[in-house]
């Protein structure tokens, strides 16, 4: 991009202004804005009675807003016609300006302080342009209108506060941990400031530094701490910082709230081109919907809660847009192939029947009904079908299969790991065996000679039905008439694996299942592209899992709740969320916890421990122990979250659950009531605050794994969002448009309408919606899961 003076740079914001009809949107951050960054340095080189010309100009401007559109068209005129007359060389600038203006379309690299590095994590978000960094929403603001003084800080609980340093800081090392502490006061009291394993922070600040702090306060003995999770010096906020809602974007780890307001900031003052929006003028009309440059100045510098909200939910509305006309277009594309219909469906279901063990449950007989509807049909399917953790989703994948097997046709299933398939596999071939169908098992232990006649049994179609592993979308991999493809547990596949299995057969019907709960939200956005099953209901006989929440002390209640579990012959696991003790945090440890519970609380029980940094084959050991019911209570932390299934094991006790999402410990609950015999899950909170309580009860009230995956993602707040990228969903940003199921609705309903009319978006109105998702496409299809 070619270097522009300030001058150049004024004098092009205000043409465009003047032609768009002064509409103070020729530069993204608004006018008032630009022209306050770039004036100051314009004046530095124009001579004395030009400076006052300009202060004057100046003092305007940053009323512009409030201006008329006549007096809007005639300052901007006074402005081009003074600016006409200064030496137009006039590089020096503004201290905090960026080097020179940047278009929507630049690089992020094009701003100051982003070189490669740091353009990875904002790759990271999602963010490669200086328009998607103008793009990146808010997930909500910070009001700093709302200050904690030290006197009133409470224990455990997140505060902001601003503090003046008083002396110079301490580094303390504790293992591999480096502790630095800060003393800093405010009118009401002294404190200590303290970060971990940054210890810069100890010599950064001298003495009398005024800092922005928010953290998480602890009150023991002596001075109150805080735990910074962020600083800022109040030299560095804006004038009005104590007036104003901060934003409190996603971010990741490596790039700070900080660092990206900062960037954001700079984009806003700098970026000169207006922005270039996806949403057709026809469908911005037809929902009454406001223009894309007033959201981009108003989501980042909202003057109060409800013009911040109008701006989100209209960036949402972009966002949200884009991603469903490329899940439309996807469908699309996916439905244009023919299937050659399934049609021996007829009598699959009840020969099946036969051969089962139990009844369908009557959701399974609707799901069931779904598939084989799908499988009549020309088009081929393209289904989810979601449900819980042993809901049954195995036998309607059967039932598929099997109408392919009837029609004289292929079937294909896979699932993500070997354990998982050969799980699959027997249970399969146990259903099938009876009716005269021996499934093939894939995967990539067997020897290759073994390998190498499956492969070649497929593409003969002597084999009919194959279970396997990814080593069953490998190129050598073909089959002779693939008419069904089930993908289990389909979350930890990647959109490249389930294309390639598709392929394998063009028009193959394919079905995939998920056991991860998400909200229909989520669902929308990640599976958009699917039509979608839901099995809601267990087999009979489940007894769904007694909850209780446990409050710090409680806990020896608890300890009791186990002893009988063992006594009946039970066993136990105990999660912890951390492995090692960190004498820093509060947390339990799962070693200690271990030590602690062997030599003085249940000398008596056989106590097992496994962890994630452990040898896999003593990992191994110890949880085939377990499942052989050699030992009775397993201590661990979150690996036994997925994969583990033994049915003998009642009790779920977890340790600071308050650091676990509720998905996340709905998944661990499901590790026990798999058996007959009634089984209890405790949850034990470190935290007493209402809020995580609150929480933390919704577990106690409904074993609903939708219900809690759209409670979790809703009350997820930005601070757990950085850490915790939950698996399972597709993108950071995503999050935040979560709560806005009706912007979602909208948006899906018109792009899918869109796209109907207008499939390859030929019309010249929706070029840059090509143009977006030609290079959403380009930089990653991961972001479906
Ligand atoms: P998931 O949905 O987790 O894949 P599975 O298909 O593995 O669940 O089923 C879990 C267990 O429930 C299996 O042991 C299966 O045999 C059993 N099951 C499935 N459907 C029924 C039913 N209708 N009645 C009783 N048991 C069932
Ligand atoms: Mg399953």
């Amino acid at each position: 991009m070619a270097k522009q003076s300030p001058t150049k740079l004024l004098i092009k914001v205000l043409q465009l202004e003047l032609a768009n009809g002064c509409q103070g949107d020729a530069a993204v951050g608004g006018i008032a804005a630009f022209t306050n960054t770039w004036l100051p340095s314009v004046a530095a080189t124009a001579s004395q009675s030009q400076v006052c010309a300009v202060e004057q100009l100046s003092a305007q401007f940053s009323r512009y807003d409030s201006l008329t559109r006549q007096e809007r068209t005639s300052l901007a005129q006074k402005a081009l016609e003074l600016l006409g007359k200064l030496p137009n060389e006039s590089l020096s600038r503004h201290s905090r300006a960026p080097d020179e203006g940047v278009d929507w379309d630049d690089p992020c690299t094009v701003l100051d302080g982003v070189g490669a590095a740091r353009a990875r994590l904002l790759a990271g978000l999602g963010i490669y342009t200086v328009g998607d960094l103008l793009l990146h929403c808010p997930l909500g603001y910070e009001d700093r209108s709302q200050l904690t003084p030290v006197a009133e800080l409470t224990h455990r609980e997140m505060h902001s506060l601003r503090l003046q340093i008083t002396d110079g800081g301490k580094i303390a090392r504790r293992g591999r941990l480096t502790i630095v502490r800060v003393p800093a006061e405010d009118e009401s009291g002294q404190c200590t400031l303290v970060w971990f394993n940054q210890p810069y922070r100890a010599t950064i600040y001298s003495p009398g530094t005024e800092l922005l702090i928010t953290g998480e306060a602890r009150l023991s003995k002596g001075l109150p701490t805080v735990s910074v999770r962020e600083a800022e010096r109040i030299e560095d906020l804006p004038a009005d910082w104590s007036s104003c809602l901060v934003p409190l974007y996603p971010v990741t780890a490596g790039l700070s709230q900080t660092m990206l307001r900062k960037l954001i900031g700079q984009a806003l003052t700098s970026c000169t081109a207006p922005p270039s929006g996806v949403v057709p003028s026809a469908v911005e009309a037809g929902r009454g919907l406001k223009k894309l440059p007033w959201a981009v100045m108003h989501v980042h510098r909202p003057p109060d809660q409800e013009i911040a909200r109008e701006a989100q939910k209209r960036l949402h509305y972009e966002q949200l847009f884009g991603l469903q006309a490329a899940l439309a277009q996807r469908r699309h594309k996916i439905k244009q192939h023919n299937s050659q219909a399934v049609v021996s469906v007829e009598g699959v279901v009840s020969e099946l029947e036969t051969a089962l063990p139990f009844e369908l449950t009557p959701a399974q007989r609707r799901v069931i009904g779904e598939v084989l509807a799908d499988l009549a049909r020309p088009e081929p399917a393209y289904r989810l079908i979601h449900g819980d953790v042993g809901s049954g989703k195995t036998v309607v994948a059967v039932v598929a299969v099997l109408a392919a097997l009837r029609a004289g046709r292929q079937a294909v299933v896979m699932a993500p790991t070997e354990i998982l398939s050969e799980q699959d596999w027997s249970v399969i071939s146990h259903l099938l065996d009876p009716l005269g169908v021996t499934p093939a098992l894939l995967i990539g232990s067997l020897s290759e000679p073994e390998k190498a006649t499956i492969r070649q049994q497929l593409a003969s179609g002597v084999i009919q039905c194959v279970v396997g592993t990814h080593a069953l979308v490998q190129e050598s991999v073909s089959f002779s008439d693939l008419a069904v493809a089930v993908i289990d547990e389909q979350q930890r596949f990647g959109v490249a694996q389930r294309a390639r299995l598709a392929a394998k057969g063009p028009g193959t019907n394919i079905l995939v299942m998920s056991a991860t709960p998400i909200p229909r939200t989520l669902a929308l956005t990640a599976y958009g592209d699917f039509d979608v099953s839901v099995l809601d209901e267990l087999p009979a006989g489940r007894q769904p899992v007694h909850t209780e929440l446990l409050v710090g002390r409680q806990i020896s209640r608890a300890y009791e709740t186990i002893i009988g579990h063992v006594e009946r012959k039970g066993q136990a696991y105990i999660v912890c969320p951390v492995i090692e003790d960190n004498k820093a945090s509060y947390l339990t440890a799962a070693k200690e916890l271990f030590q602690r519970l062997r030599d003085h609380i249940f000398p008596s029980l056989r106590l097992g421990l496994v962890h994630s940094q452990m040898p896999a084959a003593e990992r191994d050991v110890t949880m085939a122990a377990f499942r052989a019911g050699d030992v009775d209570l397993l201590v661990a932390t979150s690996v036994v979250e997925v994969g583990v299934d033994v049915p003998n094991a009642t009790v779920m006790m977890v340790q600071n659950a308050e650091r676990f999402g509720l998905a996340q410990l709905h998944q661990l609950r499901g590790r026990v009531g798999r058996g007959t015999q009634p089984a209890i899950c405790v949850l034990v909170s470190g935290s007493r605050s209402p809020e995580v309580i609150d929480r933390l009860k919704i577990l106690v009230k409904t074993t609903d794994g939708f219900e809690i995956a759209q409670q979790d993602l809703l009350r997820r707040g930005p601070g757990e969002l950085t850490g915790s990228r939950q698996h399972g969903i597709p993108d950071l940003e995503m999050a935040g448009l979560l709560g806005d199921t009706k912007t979602l609705a909208q948006a899906r309903e018109d792009a899918f309408a869109l796209i109907g009319e207008d499939p390859d978006l030929q019309r010249p109105a929706h070029q840059p919606l090509k143009h977006y998702l030609a290079r959403h496409i380009e930089r990653s299809t991961d972001w479906t899961i």
